[in-house]
């Protein structure tokens, strides 16, 4: 399962609680991996023996902004938030499976979910707006797949409805096979 946030959604029916799990689906962009994105976003999870070249290049980097920011704060801030990570090849992120904890956690960190410049993000929060739509009472709640997936609970019925709403709410097809893959509709 790919590693990635998601909401567990409970549902309260007169028939009782149903709950369906959404996810996040990062579309690999690039857009949001700046150098102040990566400055914050905690340290590489590996260890520097087995991986120096990246540390090297790590070490470099924070020398080069010690000396960036004794020319003062605004010349540093607004380099930082100009360039894009050095890690990032194209579009890609060239460390990713140790790209740190920050950059796992999007979009659930202190500022994820304010960014105004992820369509995948847009695209998850307008899908999570319409699975809620029309139900008094729904308890909203985030994780991660790399922790022990919540278990869900609904009809064929239910799960229709549900991909009705978000391809309405303009989910992707990736995002709708991740949709299903997430839930494990075991009578479709
Ligand atoms: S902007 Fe959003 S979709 Fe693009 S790489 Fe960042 S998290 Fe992924
Ligand atoms: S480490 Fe990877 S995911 Fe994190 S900001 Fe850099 S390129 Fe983006």
């Amino acid at each position: 399962m790919l590693e990635t946030y998601y909401v567990h959604l409970e549902f309260q029916a007169k028939m009782g609680v149903w709950s369906v799990n959404l996810p996040f689906l990062c579309c690999r962009c690039g857009v949001c991996c700046t150098l102040d994105d990566f400055l914050t976003a905690g340290e590489i999870c590996a260890s520097r023996e087995a991986n120096s070249e990246v540390f090297d290049r790590f070490r470099a980097l924070t020398e080069e902004l010690g000396v960036l920011f004794e020319k003062g704060e605004d010349t540093y801030d607004s380099y930082v938030t100009s360039v894009k990570c050095p890690f990032q090849v194209g579009c890609i992120c060239s460390i990713y499976d140790i790209r740190p904890l920050g950059c796992r956690q999007f979009p659930n960190t202190p500022f994820g979910m304010l960014s105004t410049d992820c369509q995948a993000l847009d695209r998850f929060k307008r899908q999570c707006l319409a699975l809620k739509r029309g139900w008094l009472s729904v308890k909203e709640t985030g994780y991660f797949t790399s922790d022990s997936l919540k278990s869900t609970q609904f009809s064929e019925k239910q799960y229709i409805t549900c991909i009705d709403k978000l391809r309405r709410a303009g989910a992707t097809e990736d995002e709708i096979t991740l949709f299903s893959a997430i839930n494990k509709p075991a009578s479709l």
